[in-house]
């Protein structure tokens, strides 16, 4: 038992030391951890903080960056991308997508700048072209007008006036003038000029002007610079000729005393057309009506139109109670130079005798051929008496004619003339009077020919 108790006691001695032991080392390791948790926890704390800083700078570095890009696309600067170093993957991809939207946005706002644009210059350009149409309809309608009036023009006269009064209207401020062909002096003459334009009346021939020889426009501005027509004075430049031409012929030519624009050649080029349609129906109708009036052979009036003029000079006289004479002559022996020479001799014989009288008669003294050998003159407000006085002289300078043909001299001539008045009595057609005057034509052949004689029988003048 006694050993039991030792033994009890020296277990528990034991136990009690272990128990003690253990103690000790439970406190030194509470201490411990008491000591860690001291002194860690400020470490931790402190470890939590840096990693928080770290953490912040990481995100606040790039959303700065993005915000400032984006408040800069905000304000207008579209090629605003974020260029920034992002830190992360995560705000990487942000930024590639922002970047790629950003793209994006700036194409679709450039393509919708540039399409405003298009449709503003095509805005533009329709109003331009409507006022420009409207402004063509307003000239096509001007040209109709003017080609309606240059129709029914009758005299140069007139066709001059009309293109004076019109062509400044579709060509404002733009000085010039208008020449026409005259075929049978191959010159090309003014007809009317506008806008202060001073012209040389006596015209020029086609081969001065460059744009009848090249058959389009010629402008020159600089002498140096291009070939002058011959025609264009040296003060007369910067200028525009345009031809007017009517299946390769001449018909005229259109002077500008400016260069011009392509809205002004565009009207030039429908007035050149105008015109020269114009200037080809006059021409064409001033023939037809010549071809029917005039006798071709001699140039003078026909039969049909002394006959006319004759009513026409009647009337007049009785109505202003003027004096009118006709005289009837015929060349004597005629038939002798168709005989003796031929026929194209006796042609030459009348041509001649025509332009004799043409030339010696006054300007309003109508000058006839009445048939063969036999001409007409009517002289409105003459009397027998002093017509009979210009006759006298036409009559002599005949008698003294040379005519000849191909160098060969064809002998004098001798002229017969009758002379007779109008009066109230006589029949207002004109057959009296031409019968009278007749009458004493072939009395001055009875009496030995080459004289005058009145219808009184009175003869001026024989040889
Ligand atoms: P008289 O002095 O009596 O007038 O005699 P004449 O020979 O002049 O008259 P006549 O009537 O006998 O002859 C006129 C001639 O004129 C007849 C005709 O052949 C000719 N004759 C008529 N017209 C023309 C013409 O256009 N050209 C030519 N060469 N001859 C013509
Ligand atoms: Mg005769
Ligand atoms: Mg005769």
């Amino acid at each position: 038992m006694a050993l039991i108790g030792a033994r009890t006691d020296m277990f528990l001695t034991e136990e009690r030391a272990l128990a003690t032991s253990r103690m000790e080392t439970v406190d030194r390791r509470l201490n411990f951890i008491r000591l860690l948790v001291l002194g860690g926890t400020p470490i931790a704390l402190l470890f939590i903080a840096i990693m928080a800083i770290a953490l912040v700078r990481r995100i606040k570095g790039p959303v700065r960056a993005m915000v400032q890009v984006m408040g800069d696309l905000g304000s207008g600067d579209r090629s605003a991308r974020i260029e920034a170093a992002m830190q992360s993957r995560e705000f990487e991809r942000l930024a590639e997508g922002y970047n790629a939207m950003a793209s994006e946005l700036e194409t679709a706002v450039a393509d919708q700048v540039r399409s405003e644009e298009q449709l503003r210059v095509a805005n533009l350009e329709l109003s331009r072209n409507a006022t420009i149409l409207q402004a063509r309809g307003e000239v096509i309608e001007l040209l109709g007008g003017m080609a309606h009036r240059m129709q029914a023009a009758r005299t140069d006269e007139e066709l001059a006036a009309i293109i004076h009064a019109f062509v400044p209207r579709v060509l404002p401020g733009i000085p010039g003038a208008l020449y026409a062909h005259n075929n049978s002096r191959n010159l090309l003459v003014p007809i009317a000029a506008w806008e202060g334009m001073e012209i040389d009346p006596t015209g020029f021939p086609p081969d001065q002007c460059w744009a009848l020889r090249r058959g389009r426009s010629h402008s020159v501005d600089d002498a140096d610079r291009d070939i002058v027509c011959g025609h264009v004075a040296p003060e007369g430049l910067p200028y525009h000729c345009e031809p007017l031409l009517a299946g390769g012929e001449v018909i005229g030519v259109l002077y500008l005393n400016r260069l011009i624009d392509a809205e002004s050649q565009f009207r030039l080029t429908l007035l050149g057309e105008n015109i020269a349609s114009a200037l080809v129906n006059h021409r064409l109708q001033r023939g037809l009506r010549e071809q029917t009036i005039r006798d071709p052979l001699t140039g003078l009036f026909n039969r049909r139109y002394m006959e006319e003029a004759l009513a026409l000079e009647i009337a007049r006289a009785s109505r202003s109670r003027t004096t009118l004479s006709v005289v009837m002559c015929d060349v004597d022996h005629f038939k002798r130079f168709n005989d003796e020479f031929g026929h194209d001799a006796g042609d030459a014989v009348l041509q001649a005798v025509a332009a004799e009288m043409r030339q010696r008669f006054r300007d309003g003294d109508v000058v006839c051929r009445y048939g063969g050998e036999e001409f007409t003159i009517i002289a409105p407000g003459s009397t027998a008496v002093t017509l009979a006085q210009r006759v006298e002289i036409v009559r002599q300078a005949i008698s003294e004619l040379k005519v000849s043909q191909n160098g060969k001299a064809l002998g004098s001539m001798t002229m017969s003339f009758g002379i007779a008045s109008w009066d109230e009595s006589m029949s207002r057609e004109g057959s009296a009077l031409i019968h009278a005057a007749d009458a004493a034509l072939y009395r001055a052949k009875r009496e030995g020919r080459n004289r005058v004689v009145l219808a009184e029988m009175r003869a001026i003048a024989a040889e």
